[in-house]
């Protein structure tokens, strides 16, 4: 794919209503509560949009995963599930946040999360490829950053970066 400018807003929110959907048609229980905050002044940027759009939807079906997975652990009647998207224009930078109120990640795996098939989930839940295609895809073909923090049993957020701002040799 080409990097064109693309509006992320547009692009997060269109992929985060697959997501959900996508999880809704399979467990027809589930609901959750999404909770978006867009900065309107989000110029375009240059990115693959097919790409970041993939890694979004990752980033949605896992955190969507998380709060179904803790939602259907008995030991948290009251529950509410919940999971949230921002976007942010800084100097230099895109930021996209996308974070939930799910499982959270056990200090203990924290540092294979992004390792090509590494999954916690059952065969045809998850390949594991999920992280470690978009760590790829934000840092080598965008220039970008993915970093992750995380407490198990209360929640994870992800923040994906991207350079608005082009350097010429
Ligand atoms: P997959 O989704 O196929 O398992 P990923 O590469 O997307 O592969 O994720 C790898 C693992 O990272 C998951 O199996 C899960 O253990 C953990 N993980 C990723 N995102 C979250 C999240 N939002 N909450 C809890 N665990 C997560
Ligand atoms: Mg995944």
């Amino acid at each position: 794919g080409e990097k064109r400018p693309t509006d992320l807003n547009a692009l997060v929110d269109e992929y985060l209503k697959i997501a959900y959907h996508g999880l809704r048609a399979k467990d027809k229980n589930f609901t959750c509560e999404l909770v978006t905050d867009f900065d309107g002044k989000l110029s375009k940027v240059d990115v693959v949009p097919q790409e970041i759009g993939r890694v979004v939807l990752n980033l949605f079906n896992n955190a969507l995963y998380a709060v179904n997975e803790r939602a259907k652990q008995t030991s948290a009647p009251d529950y509410k599930p919940r999971v949230g998207v921002r976007t942010r224009r800084l100097a230099d930078k895109v930021e996209v946040q996308v974070s939930d109120n799910g499982t959270g990640i056990p200090e203990s795996i924290k540092a294979k999360i992004f390792q090509p098939f590494f999954t916690t989930k059952p065969t045809g839940e998850g390949t594991g490829l999920g992280l470690s295609l978009s760590y790829d895809i934000v840092t080598k073909g965008h220039g970008g950053t993915l970093t992750v923090e995380s407490t198990e049993g209360k929640g994870t957020e992800f923040v994906l970066s991207l350079p608005t701002q082009h350097t010429t040799v």
